[in-house]
């Protein structure tokens, strides 16, 4: 079809030549009113749109397949088709109609799931990322991510093993990545873990340059050096950059002339929390996928999307140097004292200056949001002051919440208070800004009453009394005689048009009215588009003013929700400590307790925790449905919510250094990955003992579960050992293996706890409390029972059960399950391990490397 170019009708031609540029991407193409799609393009939204397809004649000696929407509704069918991945040029027409062949037309932007800026299509408590990622030499890769709306550039380097771990964490909807990656590297992309459609786009290779990208971003910053933001020495993370700051621009038609800002995001900066502890402490998602009920959906009660935006990340991205947490937290002792509510009030309605900012930038505002962002601006006004009157960090904040002078008169000068939603509709501009168009709307306005007097005038002229001034869009203005009267007219009329009954005629003053009322709503309307573009240009100067705005104003809102929480929900400020330690008085997990208070109105029973170098781990037993995972996810969300700068749900918390939040819980299949349950359980047991630190929080629930009664208990005493031992982080384990109560007696650090109940006949009742020393019995059959299990089926188990406690106690054979493993295995293990280490692959003759796989086998058949 393309190679038969040539026979193309002119259109034709015109829309492969744009098709060309955007191969991977839906070209929508303005035809009048509706948008349409041609050929592959029209058959793909056909299906994901469920639209109509038509054929319409031929072009190049093929029918052309087309399908299409209407231009008014556009924003609906983008939404949609964003929301399933896809990307969409949208190509308008440039040109003035010639009526030689196709008016110019021009792809203006490119919608992409990770380049979005209009509000109605983004989420707004969710930041919409762009990720770029470049594989480096030497087992490097460089990161490089940006938010289109925000005006900051994110960059980071790692190595290839950990980039699904940083995707997760960045959750970007779009990921670029360059033509050039290995495909083992690719593989590993596309198997990172996000939540919701992640939309990857192949890049060509040369525009993942370090060079370029240090020159982008030395001009975006309009720096001289990287320095300042120790982003120097980054080479990958600038390759990522180039073709970031590349694509953005091509998707935008035009440079982020709004990213001001960098940030380099080193491993070692913040809290570790794993891809799994985020979906296991319900962060952000229930583990069911929901929005609700969450620890941020409890914790977000902003009056803004920006604020909901920020608090977020504070959430996910907890920093190890605690400075910040504890602006934060000071700043809310500051606000509980002052005047939250106030502040609540004067922030609620106001839009999002951020979003906005953005998008006057990139020139694609429209006029409403210039409205809402005025009426925003006087509001901030009254914010300042109050601001301005706390201490620290908030005095800090308010040097930024004052709006740049000039820029609310220029707003409400300029911007009609109802303004059209688009700016070709006209109605935009307000009266009283610009003379030129006051007059041309004048016109129109003063119509009506120029036509009577005319006609006032041409009667009394004339001495027809039935003469008529009128108007009709066929033939224009005109003056209407009846035929019996037509002689009477003066000299200077014109005939226009002759019908049955009447003659219209046209006089010289009739005629140079109509010249100027008919182009006087079209000249009116490109002054409109004139002057709107003149206003945009006048507010280019303000963007950096507003984007810190935008971010003291989030910064606020997210501030101020956080004290609305911890008075609310009865919080407490955390205290931070140099000493490792992990103290916590009557703590409570706020999402089951707010769940409790809604459904059953029940109270949630707050336990205590005490950690610190002597006592690292807890084996904690108890009846299912105790509360075992209960206790152990409150602890975490307890740490997570200081180390973000929150108060937290307990009385008293102390808290030394912690670098990580590890879990290993609960059971699902990963069917999509093809790992079973248990393979899970272990490939997540093995991150945990491989990464965790004397300062990192680790919940281990029910390890070994997976397996048979021996495997499990084996591994699970191995895991115990290990984390108790060589690992030394905070440990909460939770089992049902009764056997591992024994751990403590020869584990120093090490205690017993258990969640306790209580037996009334053959029912139980759960107390939820903690309580120190083991369970003394587990009570499956009892909760069995409550679950509605048949009677025959358990009087069955009873009987089993008792059964099985006589032979236990019979072979009572005590296996030492927390021994070393005896001398020989130690070595031979480690002479395997040794002679592995020893082996250097890249330097090997094939030969050499025979020899050493015989070697090797050797090793292990001895082990
Ligand atoms: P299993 O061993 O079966 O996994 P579990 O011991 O981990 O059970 P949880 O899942 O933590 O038990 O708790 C079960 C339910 O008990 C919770 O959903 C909650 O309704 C209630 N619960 C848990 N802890 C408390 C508490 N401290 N106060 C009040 N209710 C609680």
């Amino acid at each position: 079809m393309i190679d038969k170019a040539s026979q193309h009708s002119p259109m034709m031609q015109q829309y492969l030549g744009l098709k060309a540029d955007h191969p991977d991407t839906l070209l929508l193409y303005r035809m009048g009113d509706f948008y349409e799609l041609f050929y592959a393009d029209a058959e793909k939204a056909a299906r994901l749109l469920n639209i109509t397809l038509t054929q319409r004649g031929q072009s190049g000696g093929q029918p052309v397949v087309m399908a299409g929407v209407p231009f008014h509704s556009i924003e609906t069918y983008l939404a949609r088709l964003i929301k399933l991945g896809e990307s969409v040029a949208i190509c308008e027409q440039v040109g003035e109609v010639t009526g030689k062949g196709p008016v110019e037309r021009k792809v203006v932007r490119v919608v992409t799931p990770g380049t979005l800026t209009d509000l109605e299509l983004l989420n707004d408590k969710t930041e919409s990322l762009l990720l770029a990622v470049h594989q480096g030499p030497r087992n490097t890769c460089g990161l490089a991510w940006v938010s289109v709306t925000q005006g900051e550039v994110h960059l980071a380097e790692c190595s290839p093993d950990q980039i699904g771990e940083w995707i997760a964490r960045i959750n970007p909807g779009e990921l670029i990545f360059s033509a050039g990656a290995t495909p083992a590297f690719e593989a590993r992309l596309r198997k990172a873990p996000v939540n919701g459609a992640l939309s990857i786009t192949v890049r060509p290779d040369w525009q993942f340059d370090t060079g370029l990208g240090e020159r982008q971003l030395l001009a975006q910053l309009q720096a001289a050096s990287l320095a300042p933001w120790q982003a120097q020495e980054l080479p990958q993370a600038h390759a990522a950059a180039a073709a970031l700051l590349g694509y953005a621009e091509h998707t935008q038609g035009r440079a982020l002339t709004h990213v001001h800002s960098l940030r380099v995001q080193r491993n070692d900066e913040l809290i570790d929390l794993p891809q799994t502890t985020r979906r296991n402490l319900e962060l952000t998602q229930t583990l069911r996928g929901e929005d609700k009920p969450t620890l941020f959906s409890l914790l977000d009660t902003c009056m803004t999307g920006m604020g909901s935006r920020l608090l977020k990340n504070w959430l996910l991205s907890p920093r190890r140097d605690r400075r910040e947490a504890q602006q934060r937290l000071d700043a809310i002792a500051a606000l509980q004292k002052g005047p939250w509510t106030m502040l609540r009030e004067h922030l609620k309605g106001s839009t999002d200056v951020e979003r906005i900012t953005a998008r006057i930038a990139l020139r694609q505002v429209r006029p409403r949001e210039l409205v809402a962002l005025q009426i925003t601006l006087q509001k901030t006004e009254r914010i300042a002051p109050v601001v301005q009157a706390l201490e620290g960090y908030l005095a800090q904040i308010s040097d930024h919440l004052l709006p740049p002078a000039g820029c609310g008169e220029l707003l409400r000068d300029a911007i009609d208070l109802e303004p059209s939603v688009l700016v070709r509709d006209g109605g935009v501009i307000a009266n009283g800004f610009d003379a030129d168009l006051d007059e041309l709307r004048a016109i129109q306005t003063n119509c009506d009453e120029f036509l009577l007097d005319l006609e006032g005038r041409e009667k009394a002229r004339s001495g027809i009394a039935n003469l008529r001034v009128q108007f009709n869009k066929v033939h224009g203005f005109f003056i209407e005689v009846t035929q019996g009267q037509v002689d009477k007219v003066p000299d200077d009329y014109r005939r226009r048009q002759t019908l049955k009954n009447a003659e219209r005629f046209i006089t010289p003053e009739l005629k140079a009215f109509e010249d100027k009322a008919l182009s006087a709503q079209e000249r009116a309307l490109a002054r409109e588009k004139y002057l709107f573009e003149q206003v945009l240009d006048q507010l280019q100067p303000f963007v950096p003013a507003l984007t810190r705005l935008a971010r003291a104003l989030a910064t606020l809102d997210a501030l101020c929700a956080l004290t609305e929480r911890a008075l609310t929900l009865d919080w407490h400020a955390p205290q931070f400590t140099k000493e490792p330690c992990l103290d916590i008085t009557q703590g409570r997990h706020p999402v089951v307790q707010a769940r409790l208070a809604e459904l059953s109105n029940g109270a949630f029973i707050a336990n205590d925790t005490r950690m610190g170098p002597k006592q690292r781990m807890q084996i904690i037993t108890g009846p299912n449905m105790g509360g075992k995972s209960t206790y152990m996810r409150q602890i975490a969300v307890i740490v997570l919510l200081a180390s973000m700068g929150s108060y937290v749900p307990a009385s008293a918390c102390r808290l030394g250094p912690i670098d990580a939040i590890h879990t290993r819980i609960g059971a699902a299949d990963d069917l999509a990955n093809a790992q079973s349950t248990f393979m899970l359980e272990m490939l997540e047991g093995a991150q945990i003992l491989h990464s965790a630190t004397p300062h990192s929080l680790v919940l281990m629930d029910e390890i070994g579960r997976g397996t048979s009664t021996f495997d499990g208990l084996a591994l699970a005493s191995a895991i115990a050992t290990q984390l108790h031992n060589k690992t030394q982080a905070y440990t909460l384990f939770a089992t049902h293996y009764f056997e591992l109560t024994e751990f403590p007696a020869t584990h120093h650090a090490a205690v017993n706890v258990h969640v306790s109940a209580a037996e009334s006949g053959r029912d139980i009742v759960f107390l939820h409390e903690i309580q120190p020393g083991p369970a003394s019995r587990s009570y499956g059959i009892q909760v069995a029972r409550l679950a509605g299990m048949p009677a025959a089926v358990l009087n069955h188990a009873r009987h089993t059960l008792a059964t099985l406690e006589a032979q236990a106690s019979e072979h009572n054979a005590q296996v030492d399950l927390f021994a070393a493993p005896s001398a020989t295995e130690t070595i031979a293990t480690s002479a395997l391990d040794t002679a592995m280490a020893a082996l250097k692959p890249d330097e090997m003759s094939p030969r050499e490397a025979l020899d050493a796989l015989y070697q090797l086998k050797a090793l292990a058949s001895k082990a």
